[in-house]
């Protein structure tokens, strides 16, 4: 699943092939990854010009002249600027654009989602009003407070977006490698000093994946300029431990893969 430093990717290599670029017609293979009701939407924004594009969290912004639209990539959901009309049967939802070229939303998988917004005050409506903080700009004093009673594993509690946005599971698991914590330990055992530490974490983590153009694993691309981040990844999806040597424990928490150090990760607090 695409996460912040990803979606930052896709929107600074995006922004350089469709702002200032009209859409003069769209193409709907797939009604359910659009939200709103489909006339409304093709309305809404056929003949409108892109602006500008944003991120917040794990989500992209297209700012349009009058309206703008919220994108959630999801799963494996990308977009691709395509000079040709050949598309392929995951090709979803195909904007033209007025240089002749095909702005697409590809998902294999259909889990990604659009949703119209208010060009001028998108941070503030649906989806993106029940986002928290990103870490960049988290205070640690309030993550503290959201958490400390909390029996929920701190990995989950990293992916809670209402607590900050941004983080997902690759990232989780290496922000609670980097803090040598067990990712098993309930938030209410984080002193806030430990969350300062957290929040630091985050965001060193979160600004080296974006310098190096985010990760690439399963699917991600942003047409075609994959990120370079998996050769840095400490302990998601690895074997060994790079620091002690240690096998890497590989369990789920909440569903979602978890890999951690029995060593390096000792600590419970
Ligand atoms: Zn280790």
């Amino acid at each position: 699943m695409p996460e912040l430093p990803e979606v930052e990717t896709v929107k600074n290599t995006l922004k350089n092939f469709i702002v200032n670029k009209r859409i003069v017609d769209i193409r709907v293979n797939y009604p359910r990854i659009i939200e709103n009701d489909l006339d409304q939407f093709k309305r809404a924004v056929v003949g409108q010009l892109i602006t500008d594009l944003d991120r917040v969290g794990k989500y992209l912004i297209f700012v349009l002249e009058d309206t703008a639209f919220v994108s959630h990539l999801r799963m494996e959901g990308k977009y691709n600027i395509l000079t040709k009309p050949e598309f392929s049967k995951h090709d979803h939802i195909i904007f033209y654009l007025d240089d002749g070229t095909y702005l697409s939303y590809n998902d294999t998988r259909k889990f990604g989602r659009m949703v119209l917004s208010s060009k001028s005050d998108y941070k503030n409506q649906l989806p993106l009003s029940k986002l928290g903080p990103e870490p960049f700009c988290a205070d640690a004093k309030v993550v503290y407070q959201r958490i400390h009673k909390s029996d929920i594993p701190i990995k989950h509690l990293l992916l809670d977006q209402t607590i900050m946005a941004g983080i997902g599971n690759i990232y989780a698991n290496e922000i609670c490698f980097a803090m040598g914590i067990n990712p098993f330990t309930p938030g209410k055992r984080l002193t806030l000093k430990r969350v300062e530490q957290l929040v630091q974490a985050s965001c060193k983590i979160l600004e080296a994946a974006i310098a190096q153009g985010g990760t690439t694993i399963h699917s991600f691309s942003a047409n075609g300029i994959d990120g370079l981040f998996q050769v840095s990844l400490q302990v998601h999806l690895q074997k060994e431990c790079k620091i002690c040597h240690s096998e890497i424990i590989k369990e789920k928490i909440k569903g979602r893969s978890t890999y951690y150090c029995p060593k390096c990760q000792r600590r419970k607090s």
